[in-house]
């Protein structure tokens, strides 16, 4: 949860004071004692949690534990707890709790947060008819779609992204047929992290009078581009006029066989944690633009991400690839991300971080590369690996395992060490 510096919720403020320099810390939700009080947020919570979990015996502590984890000063991890809560509670259904007191503590102290203002969305929606989708959680949604000519469950795959002039990309550094290629890339990307083939995008796009020419023009030139190189179709979209700045939005639909789909939520605890290519080119180049070296390497391949789609269907296909996504946010974001949803914790070499060269492992650890992570099981991952340099001429790299724990645990040398990375959130 991103919480930027000045806002005045006493309780969260209090918990940013709290935390500094602390690693881990307990949350009593609903009780008096523990290390830190949510003070008047208490009351709030017993308002949002009329139900609530109840201390059976309340000498016994806790009635409901959040794990709060302190990443630095701004940003606070707030997670399910380990296993029970100690002292025989009764938690009805924990993950709703957890979920409203997440959404509490995100929408109500900083209701712009990125990752908080999506899991408001997805509560509030969650009563809403889903028509037959499996929606907001992954890198897309999916839709079953019947069978295919030999017979084969098949589903759709639907996801969207923004690119916004000034927060994802700077017009004076971005040649406009690159950005009519990143544009598409990155939503090719999540089409491929789910195991899917694209198939067709639609395009909304939103020019201020002076992109409105020659930068529109080489812009669809670039998109034109890469639809080409993946074979898709545009079938739709949407053109306005903008008074503040390019915005570009790309909705992209894909097939699978419904056997392929490979879900953010399928890692188990013994499966290998595999990189599919090499990390931190991209947050490099961002580096050498932002210090105004616009044509450095590194700098071109921030702007331009290539999509693992073949990579992507060939891990798809494969049994033993179990959980897989996009790496757009970072490392550390994205893998909690399948933590997350998987219910599972990870320890992570940082010696076996495949870093681009002229990255470092800080830079590897930033967004934008847009090369797939995945969990595979532990006794074919040798064989996976091989089979997939046979198939690529390149390699994945294994950088950790699954655990039955929750915590993501940054390891060197087979010791645990401390890092304070957090994922890149677009405000
Ligand atoms: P990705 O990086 O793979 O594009 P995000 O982190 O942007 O995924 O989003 C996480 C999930 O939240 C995805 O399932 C996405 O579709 C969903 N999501 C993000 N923004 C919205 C929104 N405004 N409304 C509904 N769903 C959203
Ligand atoms: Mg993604």
């Amino acid at each position: 949860v991103g919480i930027p510096s000045g806002i005045e919720h006493h309780a969260v403020d209090r918990a940013v004071g709290l935390l500094d320099g602390v690693d881990q810390l307990a949350l009593d939700v609903g009780l008096e004692k523990g290390e830190f009080h949510i003070g008047e947020g208490r009351a709030k919570l017993r308002e949002i949690l009329p139900e609530g979990p109840r201390p059976v015996n309340s000498r016994v502590a806790p009635s409901l534990q959040v794990e709060v984890r302190a990443v630095d000063n701004q940003y606070l991890h707030i997670r399910k707890p380990r296993s029970s809560a100690p002292g025989g509670v009764h938690v009805p259904d924990k993950d709703t709790h957890i979920s409203r007191i997440f959404r509490y503590l995100c929408v109500k102290t900083h209701p712009m947060t990125e990752f908080g203002f999506i899991e408001h969305i997805r509560t509030s929606f969650a009563t809403l008819p889903d028509n037959g989708f499996e929606g907001i959680g992954d890198d897309c949604a999916v839709l079953p779609a019947g069978t295919d000519a030999e017979g084969r469950e098949e589903v759709l795959l639907f996801t969207a992204d923004l690119l916004t002039e000034g927060v994802h990309f700077l017009r004076r550094a971005t040649p406009a047929r690159e950005l009519g290629r990143k544009a598409l890339a990155v939503n090719l990307s999540d089409i491929a992290a789910m195991g899917g083939r694209p198939v067709a995008t639609l395009l909304s796009i939103a020019l201020p009078r002076d992109a409105a020419g020659t930068w529109a023009e080489e812009f669809m030139a670039g998109y034109r581009e890469l639809s080409e190189r993946y074979a898709t179709a545009l079938v739709g979209g949407d053109t306005t006029r903008s008074e503040s700045g390019i915005t570009i939005n790309v909705t992209a639909i894909g097939r699978a066989p419904a056997a392929h789909v490979k879900r953010r939520s399928a890692a188990r605890p013994g499966d290998v944690v595999f990189a599919a290519g090499e990390l931190g080119a991209s947050g490099a180049g961002l580096r050498d633009i932002l210090a105004g070296r616009l044509d450095t390497p590194l700098a071109a391949a921030h702007r331009n991400p290539e999509p693992q789609v073949a990579e992507g269907l060939w891990l798809g296909a494969r049994e033993e690839v179990h959980a897989m996504m996009d790496l757009s946010d970072g490392l550390a974001s994205d893998l909690g991300h399948i933590l997350e949803r998987s219910a599972a914790g990870a320890e992570i070499d940082l010696e076996r971080i495949p870093i681009a060269a002229g990255s470092d492992l800080r830079t590897a650890g930033g967004g934008e590369d847009y090369k797939l992570l995945f969990t595979a099981a532990a006794d074919a991952a040798e064989e996976l690996a091989a089979a997939f340099r046979a198939r690529f001429g390149r390699p994945v790299y294994p950088i950790g395992r699954i655990t039955a724990g929750r915590e993501l645990v940054w390891m060197r040398d087979g010791r645990p060490e401390p890092l304070d990375w957090h994922g890149f959130t677009h405000y």
